[in-house]
């Protein structure tokens, strides 16, 4: 494991913790305190969030090392795109329904985070990340104009498509005419795992 990979795990292991310490609170305004700064930061540094702290990629990957099996599947569709819209929707619903007929706040997290988990079980976790999950909107939303991210050096790169193995959120693409990889902001968990794959060291974290 690389020092990286550590980090992330560390990381992950501590956000965990404070996810679990904060719900049992029941002051979900801190967590939410928390997104809103990673947000708000998704302009500067892209979605580090998602790989570094999300409760639910940390669970997501825990089920996918239970799988052996890696995720990398894009849906190339211009609908998918509203998928997530409508998952904040229904989400929101579930709660405005649970609180007006039965008086219960329900912390959406409790529910899609083992829901997340049981669904890398079984499917590509891609998917959920890029398409399922409604906190993605404003995150991609901030990736995709941020300052920093990871990026492929053209002049560097020689096509030959290991980072794409490597990426396990399917933020990088191949372009058949250019014979180069791209890596989209929009997409991009800031995770780093495709620089290791890179042994022409043509993918850096760098200013856009
Ligand atoms: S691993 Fe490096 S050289 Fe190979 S396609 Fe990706 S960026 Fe290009
Ligand atoms: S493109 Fe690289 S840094 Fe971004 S999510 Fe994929 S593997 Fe991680």
């Amino acid at each position: 494991m690389n020092k990286r990979n550590m980090i992330r795990l560390i990381v992950q292991g501590i956000s965990l913790v404070l996810f679990t310490l904060i719900m049992l609170s029941g002051k979900m305004v801190l967590w939410l305190a928390l997104y809103a700064v990673a947000v708000g930061s998704s302009f500067i540094f892209g979605r580090y969030f998602c790989s570094y702290v999300c409760p639910m990629n940390s669970t997501m990957t825990i089920a996918n090392k239970m799988r052996n099996k890696k995720q990398h599947k894009i849906i190339d569709m211009k609908f998918a795109n509203i998928i997530p819209f409508v998952s904040l929707v229904i989400s929101l619903g579930i709660m405005m329904v649970s609180k007006k007929r039965f008086e219960i706040d329900i912390p959406l997290l409790l529910i899609y985070v083992p829901l997340s988990f049981v669904y890398a079980l079984f499917f590509s976790s891609s998917i959920w990340h890029n398409y399922l999950c409604p906190y993605s909107i404003a995150l991609k939303l901030g990736g995709a104009h941020s300052i920093y991210h990871y990026k492929v050096d053209e002049q560097s790169c020689i096509g030959c498509k290991q980072c794409l193995k490597s990426c396990q959120v399917g933020a990088i693409t191949f372009n058949s005419e250019s014979k180069k990889a791209i890596i989209s902001p929009t997409l991009c968990h800031e995770c780093g795992d495709c620089v290791a794959s890179c042994k022409v060291g043509a993918i850096s974290y760098t200013k856009n």
